[in-house]
């Protein structure tokens, strides 16, 4: 028969074994048979049909595997590829196949790159917006309370600061969120000292704002504070936090997509809570939570630019932007402090 393949000479393996017996590879009648060097017994039979061939790659020997898992290799690629020639005429499923399975391979691993970016770049934030508007009112407290218990293992120790100076904050705190539709308790301010993230504020979902000691100690003036208490509402009032939240898991669960696991590092990053200290606000939510500030401190009968302040000491105290601390997630760019103070001023001229 025109298809049926002369007698190619190779190696044959065992199932599951890297032994190599020296082989013969002939087909008969569409039954592929590979015998002995000697021609004499046979090592592995199946139909044609159900051998997987390798492609060719330039001198790389070719692999014929046989159901039974056992592989013959020969270096003899134009015999192989005669014999699938003549084979084309019949069946050319089977060579279509094998000539189709790498540029579908490379298709298809560019179609899982596009996806991949796609959900990212569109479906993330879509599924975002739609797991805050089904957020039943329960679920931000909840969240909250677990992000802070355990950045409260591992981060965070119990505020040392005087306790006359806490209850001073504390006041001036409620009448600022007073001001806010939401009214004062909807929010409940937290000091903590701050440790590896150093002089920080921010906010929890259901309107937990947590502020560090050295925060405090370092801002010259209650204004520079309350300013960055005011920033922090603004992102609570916004649902900044929230969206940023699920922005994490987003990511993550994005990453068990891809990887069909979560690697340990990401789960930590996450139980901890840490990642959402890491993972900064947008540029817009920080702008938006910049001009609230401004606003808020103005009906406080306050200093709108108090904010603009302490950007300044900190960055004086920091100058190069490094670890945790609350200018690594809030950049104190000069066009930022600007805007604040632009938008001061035309908060005082209305
Ligand atoms: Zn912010």
């Amino acid at each position: 028969m025109g298809s049926d393949c002369p007698t190619i000479t190779g190696v044959w393996h065992p199932p599951r074994s890297s032994r190599a017996v020296p082989s013969r590879f002939t087909t008969a009648d569409g039954m592929a048979t590979v015998t002995d060097a000697e021609g004499e017994a046979a090592l592995a039979t199946g139909a044609v049909d159900g051998l997987a061939i390798s492609a060719r790659v330039g001198a790389v020997p070719r692999r014929i595997t046989f159901e039974d898992g056992s592989v013959f290799e020969t270096e003899d690629n134009d015999a192989i590829d005669r014999w699938l020639g003549a084979l084309y005429g019949r069946r050319a499923g089977l060579v279509h196949r094998l000539e189709r399975f790498h540029p579908r391979l490379v298709l298809f691993v560019v179609l899982v790159a596009l996806l991949c970016v796609g959900l990212y770049r569109y479906a993330l934030p879509v599924t975002v917006e739609a797991a805050v508007a089904l957020t039943p009112p329960a679920a931000p407290r909840l969240m909250s309370q677990g992000v802070l218990s355990s950045l409260d293992k591992a981060v965070l120790s119990p505020s040392r600061l005087e306790e006359a100076r806490r209850a001073a904050i504390t006041e001036e705190f409620r009448a600022l969120a007073a001001l806010t539709p939401e009214g004062a308790d909807a929010f409940e301010l937290n000091f903590r000292e701050g440790g590896i993230i150093g002089p920080n504020a921010f906010a929890l979902p259901d309107g937990t704002i947590i502020l560090t000691d050295e925060l405090v100690r370092l801002a010259q003036g209650e204004d520079a504070v309350l300013g960055v208490l005011a920033h922090e509402i603004g992102h609570v009032v916004h649902e900044h936090s929230l969206r940023r939240l699920y922005r994490a898991a987003g990511v993550t669960a994005l990453i068990m997509f891809i990887g069909g696991d979560v690697g340990s590092g990401v789960e930590e990053v996450l139980v901890q809570g840490s990642g959402l200290l890491t993972l900064s606000y947008s540029r817009a939510q920080e702008n938006e939570a910049d001009r609230y500030s401004v606003e808020l401190m103005a009906k406080a009968g306050r200093e709108p630019t108090g904010l603009a302040r302490l950007f300044e000491v900190l960055r004086d105290r920091y100058d190069d932007v490094s670890g945790n601390d609350f200018l690594s997630t809030h950049p104190a760019t000069p066009d930022r402090i600007e805007d604040i103070r632009r938008h001061a001023q035309e908060v005082e001229g209305r």
